[in-house]
């Protein structure tokens, strides 16, 4: 099951997936409340962070002082979370504890006890676009939320590496992707989508 919790910041999404007794978390934007009341009783196995930006990584220190468990994120998110300038939150947010972080590189898969996690670099919308894939869901953050492609004129933003994602994610086999913000959507519907943009990109 995955819920999604549309948070206060910029609208972005947290989804809970939960499986039996456990659960993981991807992003980290919602307030803690309502992120307690979708894990319940289950145990989180792990917290994952889509890309650096603020509005998804705000309240991870929370998370981590709730849940007590490991938030796995691209290698490129540390300088965003250090750095108020690149994560976008004007001052408010940086992390200098990064005891709790297990930074990614590349490409892999995850096996905790009850998920299996796949992650893949990505880029464009800002050097830290990790995608991860848990079954038949891609969660990708922003580089495409629903129709629009994520902005590309941030911090470490990339035409280039924003064609490289779209491409990279047309060639995934998934049924739902899951955005940074607004609704799910499916294979058929951002293969389309996708080619506007890459269109758009090569002008
Ligand atoms: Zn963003």
């Amino acid at each position: 099951m995955i819920e999604r919790i549309v948070s206060d910041l910029i609208s972005s999404n947290v989804f809970v997936l939960s499986k039996n007794d456990s659960c993981i978390i991807i992003d980290a934007g919602a307030k803690i409340d309502s992120v307690k009341k979708a894990v319940g009783d289950k145990k989180v196995e792990g917290i994952f962070l889509t890309h650096g930006h603020y509005d998804h990584s705000a309240r991870v220190m929370d998370y981590i002082h709730e849940f007590g468990t490991t938030v796995y994120a691209s290698e490129f998110t540390k300088e965003y979370l250090q750095n108020s300038a690149y994560n976008y939150s004007e001052g408010k947010f940086t992390v200098s504890d990064f005891s709790n972080f297990k930074f990614l590189s590349g490409n892999g898969c995850l096996e905790l006890p009850t998920f299996s996690v796949q992650f893949h670099q990505l880029g464009g919308h800002s050097k830290s676009d990790m995608m991860f894939k848990v079954g038949d869901d891609i969660f990708v953050g922003d580089v495409l939320i629903g129709r629009d492609m994520g902005r590309i004129d941030l911090y470490g933003g990339s035409k280039e590496k924003m064609s490289e994602s779209l491409k990279f994610l047309q060639e995934v086999e998934y049924e739902t992707m899951h955005s940074g913000h607004g609704n799910d959507n499916d294979k058929k519907t951002q293969d389309k989508v996708a080619n506007l943009w890459l269109r758009f990109l090569s002008r």
